[in-house]
């Protein structure tokens, strides 16, 4: 197995998958209703990598150095049979860590199925535990109950649980002791994410980004916290531990304090285009490639220049230039999976 870098000398180490650009949420800041209505042409399923072309692909992603796959989406359990694909890529030599991160509707149904074929951890965002507050950010899709159902039905089955809260100005800042509160009396880690400027459907404003520093000073209000070390290089979650002992929480703080100088993150849409970065404005399609009579050696090459080539730096420079937002054509969350 090789390992390939950047320009920068950062290897590539995670692989991001989105099984599907289908979702049963509107999440204002992710698919807003208006712009992801009923028309909206979402891929056929012949435009989408199927389970054994996305095993082809990791595989081919492990020989680069790949060592953690992560399934997204859209919303990665209406992809039907997920658990089959799980199984399929926990065979593959090489992968160590297999993830998924869920709006987590659809959890209590597969949690077991999905930790019997090899998952080994759930990101699960919720980002109130306010029903009426929940509705509003989900576009009337789901309810708390459910998502809290959800990941009890994930602890039950084995997978190691992480909360994932956006949190975003005027919507639900006043949610963040509460939640710091129940998740730390549950014993999960709950991460904070600042609210980012993907994709062009959100409407992202500066203004509404509530900052690291703030959701800290909110969560200490209720608890004191003490930084600690990152579990590993390229963690994007800063941690930091209760005073008393008793649990964790991270904050991503992608917009005001990036992370972007480890990052070994690679990203491969539904229908099969590798990004080298989340904010990306475009991507080389690997499923002409995988669909063509190349052999996995071409493809290995093609990704190893791609990756070579990577100077990606975005939030970072978002940050040295202050810039409140880039206005060409970015991809979407939904597409990209986060
Ligand atoms: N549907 C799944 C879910 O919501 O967990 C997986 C895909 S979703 C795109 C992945 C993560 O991205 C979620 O935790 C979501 O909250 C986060 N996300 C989406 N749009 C975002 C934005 N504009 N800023 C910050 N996080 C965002
Ligand atoms: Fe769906 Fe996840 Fe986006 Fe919300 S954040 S709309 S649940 S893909
Ligand atoms: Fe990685 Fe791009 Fe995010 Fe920077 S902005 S951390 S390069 S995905």
């Amino acid at each position: 197995m090789m390992t390939v870098r950047d320009k920068l000398n950062r290897p590539l180490r995670d692989l991001r998958i989105s099984v599907t650009d289908r979702c049963n949420f509107r999440c204002q800041y992710c698919m807003p209703a208006e712009i992801f209505g009923p028309d909206y042409a979402f891929l056929s399923s012949d435009k989408i990598l199927s389970f054994g072309e996305i095993e082809r692909l990791v595989k081919i992603f492990v020989a680069l150095g790949v060592k953690k796959v992560r399934i997204t989406g859209g919303e990665p359990l209406l992809r039907r049979d997920l658990p089959v694909l799980i199984e399929r890529l926990y065979q593959i030599q090489g992968v160590e860590d297999i993830a998924l991160t869920t709006n987590g509707t659809l959890l209590k149904k597969y949690a077991q199925a999905l930790a019997q074929a090899g998952l080994s951890r759930v990101s699960v965002s919720l980002d109130s535990l306010d029903e009426q507050r929940f509705a509003e950010m989900n576009g009337q899709r789901g309810k708390v109950v459910t998502v809290l159902e959800g990941i009890e039905k994930a602890v039950e089955a084995g997978l190691a649980v992480k909360i994932n809260m956006v949190v975003q100005k005027g919507k639900n800042e006043q949610d963040i002791a509460e939640m710091a509160r129940f998740f730390k009396e549950k014993q999960h880690i709950l991460r904070f994410i600042e609210y980012m400027d993907v994709g062009n459907s959100n409407g992202w404003r500066l203004d509404d980004v509530v900052p690291k520093r703030e959701i800290l000073t909110q969560v200490q209000n209720f608890s004191p916290l003490h930084p600690v070390k990152p579990n590993y290089t390229g963690e994007v979650a800063t941690r930091y531990q209760y005073e008393d002992g008793q649990g964790e929480i991270g904050v991503i703080s992608s917009v005001t304090d990036s992370f972007c100088s480890t990052c070994s993150r690679a990203r491969i849409s539904a229908e099969g285009t590798l990004y080298t970065c989340l904010f990306a404005t475009n991507g080389v399609n690997l499923r002409e490639l995988l669909r063509s009579n190349a052999d996995d050696a071409v493809i290995i090459e093609r990704i190893s220049e791609i990756w070579e080539q990577r100077v990606d730096r975005y939030s970072d420079e978002r940050n040295e230039q202050t810039v409140q937002k880039r206005r060409n054509a970015k991809i979407e969350m939904s597409h990209i999976g986060g």
